[in-house]
């Protein structure tokens, strides 16, 4: 890891696993299953254009972590390089190489619905928002890009507001119609802001700013379409928390940029954007929910200035601390496989508990599979069957258990205190939960 190689001397290489063909140069693959697979090494920063890019975080070659296999699938998922580069220029961290949106997005099947805790958190945003911003205003019109089945925009729509959802993923936008929140599934461009052809007092965005390849088209998007007093409250996972806790798992390929508040103010200004507020939550293991309006209309609040200089001091937008996060990576990497061996010398048991596909880049970076850990525990019904990219562990739902294992190493981390109150009576019998990430907030 490190190294200092600067990107454009990369090889311009997709990647794959041996078994399958490479087209060097071309970003152009094709996988065992004959499946052609597009994909691109970036040529500057996503931000700012800077092509002085530096490699801090190589995860190595990994599948796409959202698609778990079916049986006959095993095999035959493609690789992809997953590296961190940082901008010397904007200080924006992100991914080197993008997978095309249309594999990662187009037919995605995590709801968000199906989490409690990510409901409740939306329904307090939406509250806040209300209370803030939409007092006095008739019906104001809400905008979700990302909407996803409409969980955001439920609250809202409880509040009185007229919602619309945009949701690239066809069996997301269905869910979310048929509950009654009209949704668009398309990707939110400049031109459906314009086929839309009005303004919204709130655009709501939670985990698009790093989703996002054409990420200056849909910011030009979001300031068309937000009313001049209107506020677009953006959600995003945190950088600073990532670095903090070394959840470098929160690293995959969906997520191609890993913004700190300074850095996200340096995206918006330049679209004419500003944040003007922002508080941290603890949803994802460390998110931002901040709020943003047209530049210079709202002055920088106190909250959001003591954020920024909390950046500041901790040095998390500087180049030395992703060298230290990249050192933290090894060293849990080591403590991690040790655990794994001295599970394995003393004939423990080991589960992985839930199948998130952050656990994915986890799983795969360490290298273990099914010697180490027998099964991942899951309760999504969606996921019974089923296998984890790249290490081909298989999926058990935890209705489908018949007896628990010696120690259940935790991928879903950031539901500690869920997963643990659930199992109390496990954790009294002596079942070890090892938490591979661990933050005092989780
Ligand atoms: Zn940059």
């Amino acid at each position: 890891m490190g190294g200092g190689t600067s990107l454009g001397k990369e090889e311009g290489v997709v990647a794959q696993d041996a078994s399958a063909r490479t087209v060097a140069g071309l970003g152009l693959s094709v996988c065992p299953a004959g499946v052609v697979v597009l994909g691109a090494p970036i040529r500057g920063c996503r931000v700012c254009d800077a092509s002085e890019l530096e490699l801090v975080v190589d995860l190595g070659r990994q599948p796409w972590c959202n698609h778990f296999l079916r049986a006959h699938e095993l095999g035959t998922e493609p690789r992809y390089p997953l590296r961190l580069v940082y901008c010397h220029a904007c200080g924006t961290s992100q991914l080197d190489y993008t997978v095309p949106k249309e594999t990662m997005f187009a037919d995605h099947t995590y709801l968000s619905g199906t989490t409690h805790s990510l409901s409740a958190h939306f329904r307090q945003v939406a509250s806040d928002v209300a209370q803030r911003f939409l007092s006095g205003r008739q019906r104001p019109a809400v905008l979700d890009i990302g909407s996803n089945d409409g969980t955001q925009l439920k609250h809202y729509r409880d509040l009185g507001c007229d919602v619309l959802g945009v949701d690239s993923s066809r069996t997301s936008a269905a869910i979310a119609n048929e509950a009654g929140i009209p949704t668009i599934a398309e990707f939110f461009t400049e031109k459906l802001a314009q086929r839309l052809g009005r303004q919204f007092d709130v655009i709501n965005a939670a985990g698009v700013f790093f989703h996002l390849e054409d990420l200056h088209e849909i910011t030009a998007a979001i300031r068309a379409a937000l009313k001049a007093d209107g506020v677009f409250v953006v959600q995003f996972l945190y950088m600073k928390r990532i670095l903090e806790n070394v959840a470098f798992d929160q690293i995959y390929h969906e997520h191609l940029l890993y913004y700190n508040l300074q850095t996200i103010q340096t995206l918006l200004r330049r679209h004419g954007l500003e944040m003007f507020d922002a508080y941290l939550s603890p949803i994802h293991g460390g998110s931002v929910v901040g709020f943003v309006g047209h530049r210079g209309r709202l002055p920088v609040g106190e909250r959001l200035a003591a954020l920024l200089a909390a950046e500041e001091a901790s040095g998390c937008n500087k180049l030395p601390a992703y060298r230290t996060f990249a050192q933290r990576i090894e060293q849990m990497k080591e403590a991690n496989l040790a655990w794994f061996a001295d599970a394995r010398r003393r004939g423990r048991r080991v589960f992985g508990m839930g199948a998130p596909a952050k656990g994915n880049t986890l799983l795969n970076y360490l290298g273990v599979g099914p010697a180490e850990i027998e099964c991942l525990v899951e309760r999504n019904e969606l996921r019974r069957g089923l296998y984890a990219p790249g290490t081909h562990i298989p999926i058990v739902l935890e209705s489908d258990l018949t007896s628990p294992p010696d120690a259940y190493y935790v991928l879903a981390w950031n539901f500690k205190r869920e997963i643990l109150a659930r199992h109390q009576h496990l954790v009294k019998q002596g079942v070890e939960f090892y938490f591979p990430v661990n933050p005092p907030e989780a």
